[in-house]
């Protein structure tokens, strides 16, 4: 929490994210695009804890990695960073396997999705 603060992200806004759970993982996203940026502009090189972007809506453990390893997995529109044993591989399968996290990438109906709320 005390990191969101530092990099201007409101407490406020994480009550929001809760009632709003049905697109926790977008919005995770969009928290964690905002840490990362944040990182960026303070020069932060080394792991920063971001959210855990798993389906669950009561989830609010951070998975540590660094800027550059978050942004490559945030470039693919389908893939999500989680804190290990969060998959659900219901909506989701794990393409790589880190230390600290794994990243995921959504299939059916949960990819379906993001692709209606982001056509291309
Ligand atoms: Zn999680």
């Amino acid at each position: 929490m005390a990191v969101l603060a530092r990099f201007g992200v409101g407490e406020d806004a994480l009550v929001d994210f809760a009632e709003r759970a049905s697109r926790n993982e977008e919005i995770f996203r969009d928290v964690n695009e905002k840490i990362d940026e944040g990182a960026e502009r303070h020069g932060v090189a080394s792991a920063v804890p971001y959210h855990c972007e798993c389906g669950s809506a009561t989830c609010f453990e951070t998975v540590e990695l660094r800027p550059s390893e978050y942004e490559r997995v945030a470039s693919e529109r389908y893939r999500f960073v989680i804190h290990p044993g969060h998959e659900n591989d219901q909506i989701e399968q794990v393409v790589e396997r880190h230390e600290r996290y794994l990243v995921v990438e959504k299939v059916g109906e949960a990819r379906e999705q993001i692709d209606r709320d982001h056509p291309q």
